[in-house]
């Protein structure tokens, strides 16, 4: 499009992702919308001991978004911001689900902006049905052999019962 920024159409959605719930893929539809390409990056952060290796994670968000186009699923160790520049995404996707992620996001956005100056911060919310999802209540309801088949795509529900059966 004519003046339009090239680097624009490159958005970058970062997170934790364990596991990736509906409302993650959720956002990942909606920014699609908006964004030729979607970088969804698995954060290799440790200290929040993750019940899947970020090489899972990876392996379970491209199964679970295999049908859709324009995806690319990464992982990173480095500051979020710096990452976004260094793949040339000038926008970082996170989902508000409730006024509860705004504080936190708000902070990190802040920070973000010091960070890179020239990277924004987008917010997309989910649907409504999504929005007290988290990929910790679905853990917690698999491990005590609650139905999550709504709540997740069905590899997540087979590496879950996978996980939980051992
Ligand atoms: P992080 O540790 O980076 O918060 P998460 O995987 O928990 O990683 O979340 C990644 C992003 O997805 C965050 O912006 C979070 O608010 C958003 N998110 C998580 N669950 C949902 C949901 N059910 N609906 C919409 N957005 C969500």
């Amino acid at each position: 499009m004519k003046g339009r920024h090239p680097m624009i159409d490159t958005a970058l959605y970062p997170g934790t992702f364990d596991p990736i719930t509906l409302g993650h893929v959720d956002i990942m539809k909606r920014a699609k919308r908006i964004f030729s390409n979607l970088i969804v990056a698995v954060a290799d952060n440790p200290e929040k001991h993750p019940l899947f290796s970020v090489q899972e994670r990876i392996e379970i968000i491209k199964e679970a978004t295999r049908e859709m186009d324009g995806i690319t699923v990464s992982s990173f160790s480095e500051l979020t911001a710096r990452y976004a520049k260094s793949i040339n995404a000038l926008v970082i996707i996170r989902g508000l689900r409730a006024v509860s992620d705004f504080e936190f996001e708000f902070q990190m956005a802040l920070m973000n902006r010091k960070i890179e100056p020239t990277v924004e911060t987008v917010f997309l919310m989910p649907n409504e049905k999504y929005s007290y999802l988290s990929s910790s209540l679905i853990k917690d309801i698999a491990r005590r052999g609650g139905d999550i088949s709504c709540f997740v795509p069905d590899i997540v529900k087979e590496k879950l019962a996978q996980r939980y059966s051992k």
